[in-house]
């Protein structure tokens, strides 16, 4: 296989672009013969869209101090399987300004006197950097992550960092002491600005905090929800459940186009951020649940509910039986299911299929360039 002009010197040792050592156009090549291979039995499969330009798509990017052995601070990723960081300094996949602020806090923290944060002695201070930026708002939040609540010189670091980077719109201090690969802990301090960010995505608006999830490449991500509602295809008439919604993104992307929208999610936090995000949308056909979404479907074709539309996302295992037999009693006329796995779409759409659903469009979406990640777009219709 031809090597790619741009190969990635740290990619032997990360381990997260597996397709590295592909071009681009070789990358989307092999993402198309796998999703023929694996849901082309069930509908033809459109050309899978892929990047202009595929580098520095990440809006969400997080960076690992530790000190090499020489005493130098260093951050980066860990090593594939350990916990060893290996140093970084550009990545092809992340934000460019994100990777700058980075380097910026490994040199305050020199001149600042701090250490990083050593898990095994419990010395130290910094864990990790994370940084989320609204590419269309220009909103940057820096979340230092530490190992203790206490945070030496913090006014005048916190003041440094901004004057060194005064497009950061917020800083927040995460602390997690604990011995884990999770980055974040649970106690959290805003620093500087609102602790949240927004960002633009089609004409809606929405917060991200920390800690909720929020689709990490915004560009692909606006042609893969516009995929999904040209799918639906909603008149205004419709009730429509997303169904593993997130920060509600997709929900509040359809609702305007729809009667209303219910949107299930089983965290929390992630409930909350998308009743507000819809507050500041103004959309007001759009309600949330925080529930499993097999519970819900079910209780909802118990009690002969009417939907026409279930827009579906679920996380990499994909949905389980009481989801999939309760989508089938509820009947709605369509089905769009988003899957950024399709090993568990390929056996989800099959249960489907032998249950009254046929299989009309298939779109694949490059929302990964650089990795095995493949997401998918499917259309299914009542038979
Ligand atoms: N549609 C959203 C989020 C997709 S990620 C977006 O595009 O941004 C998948 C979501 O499914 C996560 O938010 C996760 O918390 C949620 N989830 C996982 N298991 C679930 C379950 N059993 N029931 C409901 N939601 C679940």
């Amino acid at each position: 296989m031809a090597q790619s002009r741009h190969g990635c010197p740290y990619a032997k040792k990360c381990g997260g672009c597996q397709l590295q050592n592909l071009t681009y156009a070789q990358q989307l090549q092999h993402k198309q013969v796998q999703c023929i291979r694996l849901l082309g039995r069930f509908c033809r499969v459109e050309e899978i869209i892929g990047m202009q330009n595929p580098y520095h798509y990440r809006n969400k990017v997080q960076a690992a101090f530790a000190s090499d052995a020489r005493k130098n601070i260093i951050s980066g990723v860990y090593q594939a399987a350990s916990h060893k960081v290996i140093a970084v300094e550009h990545c092809m996949t992340e934000d460019e300004k994100a990777d700058e602020i980075i380097a910026t806090v490994r040199k305050l923290l020199k001149s600042f006197k701090l250490l990083p944060f050593d898990p095994d002695t419990k010395r130290g201070f910094l864990r990790h950097v994370l940084i989320k930026r609204g590419f269309r708002s220009g909103q940057i939040m820096v979340v230092l992550v530490t190992g203790t609540r206490e945070f030496p010189k913090k006014r005048s670091f916190v003041n440094a960092l901004l004057k060194a980077h005064p497009e950061i719109t917020t800083v927040l201090q995460n602390v997690n002491p604990r011995r884990t690969s999770m980055v974040l802990g649970k106690e959290e301090f805003v620093l500087f600005g609102s602790g949240k960010i927004e960002e633009q995505l089609g004409d809606m608006t929405f917060r991200i905090s920390a800690r909720a999830f929020y689709q990490i490449n915004p560009v692909q991500t606006e042609i893969l929800y516009r995929k999904a509602l040209e799918f639906a295809n909603l008149h205004g008439d419709e009730t429509v459940i997303d169904a593993y919604c997130g920060t509600g993104t997709i929900g509040i992307f359809a609702a305007p186009h729809a009667k209303q929208v219910i949107g299930v999610e089983l965290n929390g936090d992630a409930v909350k951020d998308a009743k507000e995000n819809a507050k500041i949308n103004h959309i007001n056909n759009i309600r949330f649940f925080e529930a499993d979404a097999g519970g819900f479907m079910l209780a909802a074709a118990n009690a002969g509910e009417h939907t026409d539309v279930v827009l579906m996302d679920p996380p990499r295992a994909g949905s389980d039986r009481k989801f999939l037999s309760s989508l089938v009693s509820l009947a709605p006329k369509k089905v769009v299911y988003i899957s950024c796995n399709p090993e568990t779409q390929q056996r989800d759409l099959l249960y489907l299929c032998k249950n009254g659903y046929a299989v009309k469009k298939i779109q694949p979406v490059d929302m990964f360039p650089h990795t095995s990640h493949v997401e998918t777009v499917v259309l299914l219709t009542k038979k």
